[in-house]
């Protein structure tokens, strides 16, 4: 039960699960916090779990786990996605192997995302408002991951795989001519996007996920000056 409001869904657990002063819970029926087990027990431990540690290490250890439950829900879907995977590079469907590949690259660690936000905080806080994951007006089928339409200005933060980072690019072992094939293509087509971006008036700039996003918000910052107010 949330002490904030009885009949509402409780938020997620805290590290001080079991005291009420400090925490959303209290037992439903009884003028009592909850128990350590009976804190456990909302996280999907099993009964039998064994904690190791005093007691406000193990109120810690389970108001920071993430539920049993739910870690065997994303681990099956993945384990799925990866045995789907392989059926169809032996079905030799590579482009639906490479697209379920992706998922499971985004599902998992979903890192251009945090660099994109990390870059969009910051040029936020600066004043400056753009639009996000947008189709390029020029060009069919192509988006920015900022876009500056006033300033004709297309930002794009790059995955360093999918992009082919100098330090950090690899080709998957597994068919990797084909890797080879597709990882090429996606440069040329951001070479293409490039130009095709200059022809008309446009500028763009690139930042790699790996960038210091200080340094990468500077960057886009000069650029937006030379391109108006
Ligand atoms: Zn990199």
């Amino acid at each position: 039960m949330d002490v904030y409001g009885p009949d509402a869904p409780a938020p997620t657990m805290t590290t001080r699960c079991t005291t009420p002063a400090c925490g959303s819970f209290i037992h439903p029926t009884e003028n009592r916090g909850l128990s350590l087990r009976e804190a456990a027990a909302l996280q999907t431990f099993p009964h039998d779990y064994r904690w190791h540690g005093n007691y406000q290490s193990v109120e810690r250890q389970i108001g920071n786990a993430v539920p049993v439950w739910m870690a065997e829900a994303l681990g099956s879907a993945i384990i799925r996605l990866l045995s789907e995977e392989k059926r169809m590079i032996r079905a030799n469907d590579l482009e639906a192997a490479a697209t379920l590949t992706r998922q499971r690259m985004q599902a998992v660690g979903r890192r251009d995302t945090a660099a994109e936000l990390a870059l969009r905080r910051r040029l936020h806080a600066r004043g400056y408002r753009y639009r996000v994951d947008a189709s390029l007006p020029m060009i069919p089928r192509r988006r920015a991951d900022l876009l500056f339409p006033r300033r004709r200005v297309a930002v794009f933060v790059d995955g360093c795989f999918w992009h082919s980072c100098a330090e950090h690019g690899s080709v998957p072992v597994a068919n990797q001519e084909w890797w080879v094939r597709k990882l090429t293509k996606i440069q040329e087509r951001d070479r293409d996007t490039e130009s095709r971006l200059l022809a008309s008036g446009w500028r763009y700039l690139r930042v790699w996920e790996h960038e210091d996003m200080d340094a990468a918000t500077l960057r886009v910052v000069q650029l937006l000056s030379e391109c108006g107010p």
